[in-house]
């Protein structure tokens, strides 16, 4: 082969793996992946589409930005808890706990007496502080997970007696029915779809009764001649009573009155309480387990249990919620409107939109129907592409042919970030001659 082939001088991939900047990459990302991206870039300078003394900086482009595949997002739809896209952002005071529990620590050990502790009792209290109507916490993996703890320990293998109208897909085609068959309970339907009585649930009640369920019809609403029972009723009946609430809400919220909330179900007499940790709490996913003392340590001593456990970023990241400030999503929930009307007419004069009055929403299966009043920057339907893959993506609403940029779950402190986003897509756009919105 001739010296004078370019092949001849690719340098050779452990002499490139030596330099510092890989070496670093290594630490950051691992070798495999640091291996990768100098392969590549070998093999574009052997086919002569760079020049071998291209290859480092080549390689160094080539490797990710960050050391997960998963591309952080800004949310400007409007629906708070959007389960696509991570249901609740964590607060900055959750996001440390996260990190400091990355480490060694003490989930689960006593450091004055080096033996072992209750696993994650800090966020036990915390929940229990938060919800003083509990008798007892106890935490799992998912809203999903605590009801089937509480289902499997209550009744596996005798009845659950559910109202058909509160027989709910959760999402994703998981069926509430399919749930608690899979725990080996069965489900007693009682009731219609729209109207089910108490007199229903006492007629269907019996020896083999392993609990009564309500679960909060979330991601729906039935409308016109319905009634159901209340947790204050069904609470007379005397069977355990669970109540899958759903989002996750401790106390009444006045902005969302239809919403149940942990206290309220609980002093109506609910005996265990399931939600949610990550939709209207803002917290991490997490199933909230919340009840009667001695139910609470049925469902905890329960083999399932162990299968179903949190693990310590996410006690973390509960115990942070729980005490500290306000989460974000309480945040974007109670907005202050006046402030978002001005951020957003700031934003429309930045990138030449419109502002229009728009409609927010809860999301993630809680309060279906509620509107939340706010505004948006309108905007061409084709920004919306151009905007989620853009860096960093934004997530806009597309409504009605145009694209809807809602700030209301935006930090304010990222406000520019979308400002920037939009021109970039904008001066790309106006190239090709797309059409600014029209005025309605
Ligand atoms: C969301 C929801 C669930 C499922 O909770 P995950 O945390 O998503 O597992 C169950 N029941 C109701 C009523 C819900 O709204």
């Amino acid at each position: 082969m001739a010296q004078s082939d370019p092949r001849r001088a690719v340098p050779r991939t452990d002499v490139l793996m030596g330099h510092p900047d890989l070496v670093a990459a290594v630490a950051r990302h691992g070798a495999a992946t640091v291996k990768e991206a100098v392969r590549s870039a070998q093999s574009l300078a052997r086919s002569g589409e760079i020049a071998p003394d291209d290859v480092l900086t080549a390689a160094r482009a080539m490797l990710p930005s960050r050391s997960t595949t998963l591309r952080p997002l800004l949310n400007a739809t409007g629906v708070v808890v959007h389960t696509n896209i991570g249901r609740a952002p964590l607060s900055d005071a959750a996001v440390d706990a996260v990190v400091a529990a990355a480490a060694y620590l003490d989930v689960e050990y006593d450091t004055a007496t080096g033996a072992r502790a209750r696993r994650g009792r800090g966020t036990l209290e915390a929940l229990r502080a938060a919800v003083p109507a509990a008798g007892d916490a106890l935490v799992v993996n998912n809203g999903a997970a605590a009801l089937v703890l509480a289902t499997t320990a209550l009744a596996a293998g005798r009845e659950v007696l559910v109202s058909r109208g509160e027989m709910v897909e959760i999402g994703d085609g998981f069926r509430l029915p399919d749930l608690i068959a899979s725990t080996g309970a069965r489900l007693r339907e009682v009731g219609t779809t729209n109207r089910t009585r108490l007199a229903d649930y006492a007629d269907a009640l019996g020896p083999e009764t392993g609990c009564i369920l309500k679960v909060h019809p979330s991601n729906f609403r039935v409308e016109g001649f319905t009634s159901a029972a209340s947790v204050r009723e069904l609470a007379t009946l005397g069977a355990p009573l669970v109540v899958d609430i759903g989002s996750g809400l401790l106390h009444r919220d006045d902005l969302l009155p239809d919403e149940p909330d942990a206290t309220t179900a609980l002093t109506d007499g609910a005996t265990i309480v399931t939600a949610s940790g990550d939709k209207l709490l803002g917290g991490p996913q997490a199933g909230l387990v919340l009840g009667e003392a001695a139910t609470v340590e049925r469902l905890r001593r329960h083999p399932l249990a162990r299968a179903l456990r949190v693990d310590k970023l996410t006690l973390a990241a509960l115990e942070a919620t729980l005490r500290g400030p306000v989460p974000p999503v309480t945040d974007y929930l109670h907005v202050d409107r006046d402030r978002l009307r001005a951020r957003t007419e700031r934003l429309a004069t930045a990138v030449s939109g419109e502002v229009v009055a728009v409609e927010g929403r809860v999301g993630g299966g809680g309060a279906p129907g509620l509107p939340l009043p706010g505004w948006a920057v309108a905007l061409p339907e084709e920004c919306a592409e151009r905007l989620r893959r853009g860096q960093p993506g934004v997530v806009a609403r597309v409504e009605r042919g145009r694209c809807l940029v809602d700030l209301r779950c935006v930090p304010p402190a990222r406000d520019t970030d979308v400002e920037r986003a939009i021109l970039a897509v904008r001066a790309v756009l106006d190239v090709r001659g797309v059409d600014r919105p029209s005025g309605d």
